[in-house]
């Protein structure tokens, strides 16, 4: 049985915790009341199963709960924490639910109590699902709010909650993803932000995740003038890493990635000359990441980020220990930032990692005084006005990242292409019937 039908089971047999104010586990139109009533229907990408992926129809969302917000998708894109839920490696995810984290659009339909965003507006959402009340979202720790996510495996493995996410299992509160036709967003006072008229859709739409995510690793873990940065991971949020460490004053910024991930490595290298880059697949004999680290800067870096994830194993004892489910997730990317940064460095996780690790460094980490943090899911809602003026300053351009634009209707061919990690494919702008014109600077589009 596959750990998260598992834990669905478990869920069940305890039940869910009475701490959310939305109604949540709203997460495919088609079951229970949460159509309009006309009967209209939308198109949708849902989960139906391991590594499958489906563009289906369902009834268009309606208003549920007062604060919801009913939002047309203009944009939408596809994450590399999908493809954890792509492979079932997130606990509690079920045929049909609708994915998608990361989308902006048009406000159709406000709720009675929404005040912030009226019906024409242009707006993107955050991943994070926020009350804007609770005690964590009163400090903007919006990724941690206490009212959106009423399930109480997270609460046993975690001893507190996420917030609720979009399109991301009932194991953040179940709710419908943005890679469709329509979403419905709770509390859209608090999780839409209108976009101006000179930022398109293909620049805003990053707000939802990658650049408050990126920008939240680099300034949550303590990214300072002065410092070396190692970063592990070339994906987008690596990508906008190296921008945003160097923006914070870093004087060198090395890339580590490698195997089928490497083209990324020269392709982030010609947007920024200036950073240097490790590939892991191609190291002179007998070297480590660690020893080769060492050479490029002596002493190690001041700071390590990890915007990989922890389910891709590269030695065959974790590659079975997760196959045999002995672990959720490997402690060799951990152990090499411990071993390769200088003494009391600091460590931030933003890779997404679900539960245990085995074989973890310990000993490294407390001997050499290695500050070990963990970034948590981003609060997007605390950054996003910020990341929208470095976006109209141009001081940041999230085209940088995007390479394709892509149909709604090939999301099944999208999610295949990009769990191959196809050569060229960084981030993609994935469109709908409702989408504008491509804007200046961003790709043609693709048929898969
Ligand atoms: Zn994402
Ligand atoms: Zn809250």
């Amino acid at each position: 049985m596959a750990a998260s039908q598992a834990a669905n089971l478990v869920e069940k047999a305890v039940g869910h915790s009475d701490n959310a104010s939305v109604t949540t586990d709203v997460s495919n139109y088609a079951k229970g009341t949460y159509g309009e009533e006309t009967g209209e229907k939308i198109k949708a990408t849902v989960w139906q199963g391991k590594n499958s992926v489906e563009v289906v129809e369902m009834p268009k969302p309606r208003v549920v709960d007062e604060g919801d917000v009913i939002v047309k998708v203009t944009g939408s894109t596809i994450c590399g924490s999908d493809l954890h839920l792509y492979h079932g490696v997130i606990p509690q995810l079920e045929k049909g639910d609708v994915l998608g984290h990361e989308f902006c659009g048009v406000v159709e339909r406000v709720g009675p109590t929404v005040k912030n965003v009226k019906a024409g507006d242009r707006v993107v959402a955050a991943f994070p699902i926020a009350c804007g009340e609770c005690r964590n979202c009163q400090k903007k720790l919006t990724s941690a709010c206490e009212r959106t996510n009423e399930n109480s495996i997270t609460n046993a493995m975690y001893g507190k909650r996420t917030a609720g996410i979009f399109g991301y299992s009932h194991f953040t509160g179940g709710f419908a993803g943005g890679q469709a036709e329509y979403v419905r967003v709770p509390y859209g006072d608090v999780n839409l932000l209108q976009l101006p008229d000179d930022v398109p859709d293909e620049k805003g739409l990053y707000l939802s995740d990658v650049l408050a995510t990126a920008y939240h690793c680099v300034v949550d873990t303590g990214v300072e003038k002065g410092d070396v940065v190692a970063i592990w991971g070339a994906g987008p949020i690596g990508q906008m890493a190296v921008e945003f460490s160097f923006s914070q004053g870093a004087t060198r910024v090395i890339l580590i990635d490698g195997g089928a991930g490497a083209w990324r490595l020269d392709y982030i290298k010609s947007k920024i000359p200036k950073l240097e880059t490790v590939d892991f697949s191609n190291l002179p004999k007998g070297e480590s990441i660690t020893s080769q680290l060492k050479k490029i800067v002596p002493g190690g870096p001041d700071v390590a980020l990890e915007c990989a994830a922890g389910e891709y194993a590269k030695g065959w004892a974790h590659y079975f220990e997760i196959l045999l489910g002995m672990e959720t997730d490997t402690s060799e990317i951990l152990n090499e930032m411990i071993t390769s940064v200088r003494p009391f460095a600091r460590i931030g996780i933003t890779g997404v990692y679900a539960g245990y690790a085995n074989h973890f460094n310990i000993g490294a980490l407390m001997q050499t005084g290695i500050r070990l943090i963990g970034n948590g899911q981003a609060p997007v809602q605390k950054y996003w006005e910020h990341l929208l003026e470095l976006i109209r300053q141009d001081e940041i351009n999230p085209l940088d990242m995007v390479t394709h634009r892509v149909q709604l209707d090939d999301m099944a061919e999208l999610y295949a292409a990009f769990e191959r990690r196809q050569e060229g494919m960084q981030k993609v702008y994935v469109t709908t019937r409702f989408s504008h014109p491509p804007a200046a600077g961003s790709p043609e589009l693709t048929k898969l």
